[in-house]
This record gives C-alpha cells, sequence and structure tokens, in this order.
C-alpha cells in the first residue's frame, strides 16, 4: 500500500543550502555554518518554530552520467530539526540560471545601473524553468495551505507557479536586494512576467520603505495595481532627509481582486552574539594582538564583497587622495581592506576584481616602504570569529556601496565596538543608512563628499564619537535579528487568519 507522505506547513525555498556539506572519512557530512549571522542564520532561525520545516535549495550536479545523492537530508543542528530538499540542477543550468541572468542582467538592474545590464547572453525559458522547478520541489513538500517564504530575485517567477499549484497556498518573497525605480525596473524586458509572478504573492518584503514604494510604485504604473493601504513611516527608520528615505510606505496593493501586501523591515544584526564572543578570553587575545600589530597607526577597515556595486574602486581612489593631500599619515594609517572574491570567478566581478588589485598595487607602490604598507588587501573571505575582532581593533570602518539593498557589515561594525569609539562612514546609498542616520554619511558618486567624509572620521573627536556610537548602538540592539524575526512572523500570522481559500480576497 502507497504511504502517504506528510506535508509540511513552513518551506524556505532559498537558492543556497542552509549548512557546509564535506566529505570527511569518505563520509559526506553537513557542518552548521561557521558565521552566526547573515542571511542564512537569520533564516534558520524560523526553522526552530515549525515542527515540519522544509527548505528547498539547489545542489549542482554533473553534467552528464549519473547523480546519486539524497534528495532530502534530515539536518539537526541548534536551530533545531528540520529537513533540507536538494533540487539537482546541472552547472549549464546554474551557469544560465544564476551566473549569466541573475547576475549579469537582474543584478545591475536592481542596483540602478542599467550601463551594465548584459541582455544578449541571457537565457530566459531556462531561467523560467529553474524558477518551475524550484516551484515544483517546493509544492511537493507542501501542504495545501501551507506558507512558502521564497527568498530573493533569482527565484522571481516561483511564485506563479506555486499559485498554480497550490492555489490557496500562503506565498510570501523576500527581497534581500535594493528594488529599483520604474525607471530602471523597466529595462528588464520580462518586466510583466516578473511582476505578475511577484502580485501572485499574499505578501512581498524589502528592507526598507524606499524599495517597497519602488515596487508598488512598478506594480500601479505598469499592471495596474491600486495602492489599497499607505502608512507613515516610523522607527526604525528616518522618514525624511536622507538619500533613501520615504515619508509614507504602501503596505498592501489591490490587484485583480486580491490583496498583496508589502512589508518593509530591515534584517537586523546579532550583537548579542557579538559582544558574547568578544568577551571571550581568546577574542581578547586576538584583539590585543591586532593592536600590536598595527602599532600607534589608525586602522581603517572596508569590508564587502568583489562587486562594482560595493564602491570599493572609489574607496580606494579617496584613500589615494587622502595620502597624497595629508602627508601627515604617512606611516600613520593602515587601510586593510576585504573584498572577498566569488569562488566561482563569476564573470560580471572579474574585471572589478582586477580593477581593485590594480589599484592596491600602485596605491602601494605610491606611498609604501619597507615599514609601511598603506593598504592590506585580502580577497579571501575572513572567518567571522575574526573579522569582529578587526572590527572591535578599529578606528574606522569605510563603507561606500553605491547602492546595496541593507549592508550588515555597518551594523556588525557597531554591535563590535566597545571602549574607545570608532567611526562608521557609510553610503547614503546603502539600505542600513536609513537606519544609522548618525554614522559619517557620504555620497560615494562625489570625490568631494568621499574626501570630506574620512577627513571627518579622522579628526572627529571622542565625546562626538561616543555620543555617535551610543545612538547607533541602541538601534542596532533593538532591532535585531531577533525583532526582525518577531516582525516577520506577526505578519505572516496576520495573513493565517484569513482561511484558505479566502486567502486570497481584498480586504473589506
Ligand atoms: N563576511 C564575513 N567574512 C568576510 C566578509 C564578510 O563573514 O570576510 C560576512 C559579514 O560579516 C556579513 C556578510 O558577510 O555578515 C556580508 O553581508 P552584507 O549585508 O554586508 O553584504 P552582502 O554580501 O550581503 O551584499
Amino acid at each position: 500500500m502507497a504511504q502517504s507522505i506528510k506535508k509540511s506547513s513552513f518551506v524556505i525555498v532559498y537558492h543556497r543550502q542552509p549548512y557546509e556539506e564535506a566529505v570527511e572519512n569518505g563520509k559526506v557530512v553537513y557542518k552548521e555554518n561557521k558565521s552566526p549571522n547573515g542571511i542564512v542564520p537569520a533564516l534558520k532561525g524560523f526553522l526552530g518554530s515549525a515542527e515540519d520545516a522544509v527548505w528547498v535549495a539547489w545542489k549542482q550536479v554533473p553534467s552528464s552520467g549519473s547523480h546519486d545523492f539524497p534528495r532530502s537530508v534530515r539536518i539537526n543542528d541548534s536551530y533545531g530539526s528540520y529537513d533540507v530538499v536538494r533540487l539537482p540542477l546541472k552547472a549549464e543550468q546554474v551557469k544560465a540560471f544564476y551566473h549569466v541572468t541573475s547576475k549579469e542582467a537582474l543584478w545591475p538592474i536592481l542596483h540602478s545601473f542599467p550601463s551594465k545590464f548584459n541582455y544578449a547572453p541571457v537565457d530566459w525559458d531556462n531561467f523560467r524553468n529553474v524558477n518551475r522547478l524550484f516551484a515544483e520541489a517546493a509544492c511537493e513538500q507542501a501542504s495545501d495551505d501551507a506558507f512558502i517564504w521564497v527568498h530573493d530575485y533569482n527565484l522571481w517567477l516561483v511564485p506563479h507557479f506555486i499559485r498554480q499549484i497550490k492555489p490557496n497556498a500562503r506565498i510570501a518573497l523576500f527581497h534581500h536586494t535594493p528594488f529599483p525605480s520604474p525607471d530602471a525596473f523597466n529595462v528588464l524586458p520580462w518586466r510583466e512576467e516578473i511582476l505578475g509572478s511577484l502580485l501572485d504573492c499574499n505578501i512581498v518584503g524589502f528592507h526598507i520603505p524606499r524599495y517597497a514604494e519602488n515596487f508598488a510604485s512598478v506594480a500601479c504604473s505598469l499592471m495596474g495595481a491600486e495602492r489599497h493601504h499607505v502608512r507613515d513611516v516610523k522607527g526604525p527608520f528616518s522618514p525624511t532627509g536622507t538619500a533613501l528615505s520615504e515619508p509614507q510606505v504602501t503596505t498592501a496593493l489591490k490587484y485583480k481582486g486580491r490583496l498583496v501586501e508589502i512589508d518593509a523591515w530591515p534584517i537586523g544584526t546579532n550583537p548579542a552574539v557579538i559582544e558574547k564572543h568578544l568577551s571571550s578570553f581568546e577574542a581578547g587575545q586576538r584583539v590585543a594582538e591586532i593592536h600590536s600589530e598595527i602599532g600607534d597607526r589608525r586602522l581603517i577597515i572596508s569590508v564587502g564583497r568583489v562587486d562594482y556595486v560595493k564602491g570599493t574602486k572609489e574607496m580606494l581612489e579617496a584613500f589615494d587622495r587622502l595620502l597624497q593631500r595629508r602627508p601627515d599619515l604617512k606611516e600613520k594609517v593602515k587601510l586593510f581592506c576585504i573584498c572577498v572574491a566569488p569562488a566561482d570567478g563569476m564573470s560580471a566581478y572579474r574585471s572589478a576584481q582586477r580593477e581593485v588589485e590594480r589599484l592596491v598595487g600602485a596605491i602601494n607602490g605610491k606611498y609604501g616602504n619597507l615599514r609601511w604598507t598603506p593598504i592590506m588587501l585580502s580577497t579571501r573571505g575572513v572567518p567571522f570569529d575574526e573579522l569582529v575582532c578587526y572590527y572591535r581593533a578599529a578606528d574606522v570602518c569605510w563603507i561606500t556601496p553605491l547602492r546595496d539593498g541593507l549592508n550588515l557589515v555597518a551594523k556588525e561594525f557597531i554591535g563590535a565596538q566597545n571602549g574607545d569609539p570608532g567611526v562608521l562612514i557609510l553610503s547614503e546609498f546603502a539600505g542600513a543608512a536609513v537606519e544609522l542616520t548618525e554614522s559619517v554619511s557620504v555620497n560615494p558618486y562625489s570625490e568631494r563628499s568621499m574626501d570630506a567624509a574620512i577627513d571627518a572620521a579622522l579628526n572627529m573627536r571622542e565625546d562626538e564619537r561616543a555620543r555617535r556610537l551610543a545612538k547607533m548602538k541602541e538601534r542596532v540592539r533593538t532591532w535585531d535579528v531577533e525583532h526582525w524575526a518577531q516582525h516577520v512572523r506577526g505578519r505572516f500570522e496576520g495573513l493565517k487568519v484569513v482561511k484558505p481559500g479566502q486567502v486570497r480576497n481584498v480586504a473589506s
């Protein structure tokens, strides 16, 4: 007799698997990710709260021959017990779906860089097909009225396919990136299809009100959706006065007689975990070691991935100008630039990495000597435990993206500060800037602004540094990752009051 498979009431669909898969002594092991911070741990926090939670991700398999691996694995880790279902994708499917369509076509548009939009190599049928496979994999696990939480733009079409298979499912899609204004979004030739799928969700999430508003604008102007509910913006966001501020935000759209809720809430960091780690003996020793390696120099850190949107080039050029105009800083300042290269050498980022390496070499060659190398570059990732020691030891954290969904590094730096207060320089175009308004705000498109910001950070008096830090620390502690999780749960539970079948009706 065929056994009925128990279906899950809560499914997370995210392209990455929530652990590190390794082979030890000839056996496959699933190790908990080392970093307690970031998207994966934030999402894993939800798994423990549902008994039958499932996570759907992809796993790359060989292009030819057999690929024998368990589709579903049971994970027991500090977050609880949950199943991970792996969707097998061949290397060429991954390349076309992720490396080309997502990174060369969608990524530049999301970050408002239409000039970098690369249409020619896109295989949209493959993108659609991979999204359909994700949706089918999710639906195989889900009960009919399950809550299915899809993550990020590379799965934009998943809600549409889920809705076809499971009309009563409750579907959410959260964007971890910016969402552009209609001027940029409408460059996408597949814009109606993408929006149609997003409007098949019950709730669409963003980090900040500006991105939510951009989505509402494009849904109204292109698809004829109507704003159903708008509210004033309040904490944790500054409603006016910064480049990404919005005084009001749309919280629900009406579309084809249905209600689509919109949420704007930024992921927080985990300052308690950071503080706990930094209070350990080992971390104290490591911070002391960093101080002694740096000596009487000021330590500036810049942390991000190799990506033209991160503004690393603009930051290095500003550092060059700083050393040029301030000979007093000779041998007195050190920049630790962590610019992590993607593991799989995506062509979209190759030229950005070459440019960073070229600039670092040029600056070190221009100003350095046997005793002093002005910039230490790491294109390797620094483990989180080590990274927070650098945060603690640093005098300045210099974050200059041209556009960024949020920027967790900014919040982590604030969370790690204690003792001599460090200064955060933060681009106005990072989502976190709408929350961290006491940072030294910078416009990375303006050389004058970049120069003024680094001068202000290096010259700032201790009482001013302490004042700004205290305000930001309070905010980072209050709006932490747990707060984000509670907020999201509240929004999800709000959807549950509607019975399956009625879920897509417009609220009166
Ligand atoms: N990170 C890390 N080691 C590194 C560089 C970054 O662990 O060498 C982590 C960092 O602590 C943060 C995340 O990677 O949690 C980067 O997140 P962010 O939001 O700043 O940028 P994203 O890469 O998501 O655009």
